[in-house]
């Protein structure tokens, strides 16, 4: 299985779906539902599907992982503009980001660059 990124094109939200599952024309269509579900009307033509190769998907399962913290932790998303947690500091609806395996926010972030926190 591969994991795949869809979202719809040209839209005014910033919202994507991860997908694991076996082609990207399987991810188009979970992407297409998904995308509906989440309240879109667009159209299956305008569902765009991407295969994120460098992702780590091991041990997720079949279909949509909508665990954005997880996703960030694997690298499969890199960052998360709103309503994240963070993984140190456990502050939460707060942007987070991919940081060395970790979904962390700005501020744990800068405090280990800085070197105070390791
Ligand atoms: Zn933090």
């Amino acid at each position: 299985m591969k994991g795949y990124k869809g979202w719809e094109k040209d839209c005014e939200y910033d919202y994507n779906v991860f997908i694991v599952c076996n082609s990207s024309k399987e991810a188009k269509g979970i992407s297409f539902r998904e995308l509906r579900d989440y309240g879109s009307d667009c159209e299956y033509i305008d569902v765009r599907v991407k295969w994120i190769k460098e992702g780590n998907i091991e041990g997720l399962p079949f279909g949509v992982c909508d665990e954005a913290e997880e996703l960030i932790r694997r690298n499969i998303f890199q960052r998360l503009p709103e309503g994240g947690r963070c993984d140190r500091c456990n502050e939460f609806d707060i942007p987070v980001e991919h940081y060395k395996g970790e979904c962390l926010c700005i501020e744990c972030i800068d405090r280990i660059r800085g070197g105070k926190n390791e």
